[in-house]
């Protein structure tokens, strides 16, 4: 009682000087406006190419949106700003705040990065979202980023890839032998194990190098993507599976200055946006590549051939090879590999009884 007579006489007090707890509370009339954020992303595709382009701006509008227009950000193509495989640097120096590319793209930089995106015969997107979102992998690739300033979020999947792209058939080890193929990552350190030559190359070069003869054979994404860019019009040959790209992670990549200076609210609307979109692009992946693959087939007559099984199983091999020897020439590959290839070995084991023995079904 004693306390509610004081409180009572405190707003009684407060009233005769004209400031009444009500009033204490409601914004003055002088606030300043909420503080805004306009930043760059700089991406290593073509501005809004099918997928891989459309999850930034995606993630672009999300955030606009969900900030109420506080934080925008403008997106630019490969080419526009900087070159595609610019980005890396570009967002650790902070002329852009973020990027979305494939950490693939920086192996001759931090080869460890290979790991985060994918690895020859490695896991698929289900099992890749698994280790990252929920199993430790996100920690070790922010662990890999932190020397450079940079804050990695998974930017989307592709899915299993296709096998890529020839003008003959291979039939035997030998029509690997010096055959020039566009091949990022460690699939390409497989490839030239067994002969080929591999060649990194952004997207927006492929149809013009195949077509050319720059190149033999070239790998992209899958139909969706791969019809995008007319590469049946360049080889007939389309072969499957990508073991080289089972289940490729994209990345969204931000300046750790630029996210530590945006306020709680908005840093968390910056991680929902990108998680949004990482399952978006699986998504659309999942549902548009349907469709593509029927008119490669069918309007376009693109023959699709699987791999023969003794020259899987020899890339299997040479993939081993390249892994464990990468993994001897730097412990922070080494720590990647050994983290991925635990949960890999967990995961499959599930799935050989779960996801795996339900498509049995359909065989
Ligand atoms: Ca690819």
């Amino acid at each position: 009682m004693r306390i509610w007579k004081r409180m009572t006489a405190a707003v009684a007090l407060l009233s005769l000087l004209g400031c009444a707890p009500e009033q204490q509370q409601q914004p003055t009339a002088t606030a300043e406006p909420a503080k805004t954020y306009q930043w760059k992303m700089v991406t290593t595709w073509p501005k809004n190419f099918p997928g891989l382009g459309v999850a930034p701006e995606r993630f672009a509008e999300k955030v606009a949106t969900m900030s109420a227009g506080r934080l925008t950000v403008k997106v630019y193509g490969a080419g526009d700003l900087v070159p595609a495989f610019e980005v890396f640097d570009t967002v650790s120096q902070g002329t852009a705040q973020m990027g979305h590319s494939a950490a693939y793209y920086w192996k001759g930089k931090v080869p460890a990065a290979q790991v985060f995106t994918t690895i020859p015969f490695g896991m698929n997107a289900q099992q890749m979202n698994g280790w990252l979102n929920q199993g430790g992998g996100l920690e070790l690739w922010q662990e890999l980023y932190a020397p450079f300033g940079l804050i990695p979020m998974p930017g989307g999947n592709t899915g299993v890839q296709m096998g890529g792209w020839f003008n003959k058939e291979i039939n035997t080890l030998e029509d690997l032998d010096g055959l020039k193929m566009r091949m990022p990552g460690l699939g390409g350190e497989v490839l030239s194990r067994l002969g080929g030559v591999p060649v990194t190359l952004p997207g927006g070069e492929l149809f013009t190098a195949l077509q050319t003869g720059a190149i033999d054979a070239t790998e992209w994404v899958g139909p969706y993507n791969d019809l995008a860019f007319g590469l049946h019009k360049a080889a007939k040959f389309y072969y499957y599976p990508g073991w080289h790209e089972p289940g490729t992670a994209l990345e969204f990549i931000i300046n750790e200055q630029a996210f530590k200076g945006l306020p709680a609210d908005l840093q968390a609307i910056v991680t929902t946006a990108a998680q949004a979109v990482n399952q978006e692009m699986l998504d659309e992946y999942t549902s548009r590549n349907i469709e593509a693959l029927r008119s490669l087939v069918e309007d376009h007559g693109v023959q699709i051939k699987p791999w023969p099984p003794e020259v899987l199983a020899s890339l299997q091999q040479a993939a081993d090879e390249v892994l464990a020897e990468q993994a001897e020439k730097d412990p922070a590959m080494k720590k990647a590999l050994d983290a991925y290839q635990q949960f890999a070995q967990g995961v499959r084991g599930y799935h050989a009884i779960s996801e795996n023995s339900y498509d049995q079904l359909y065989r």
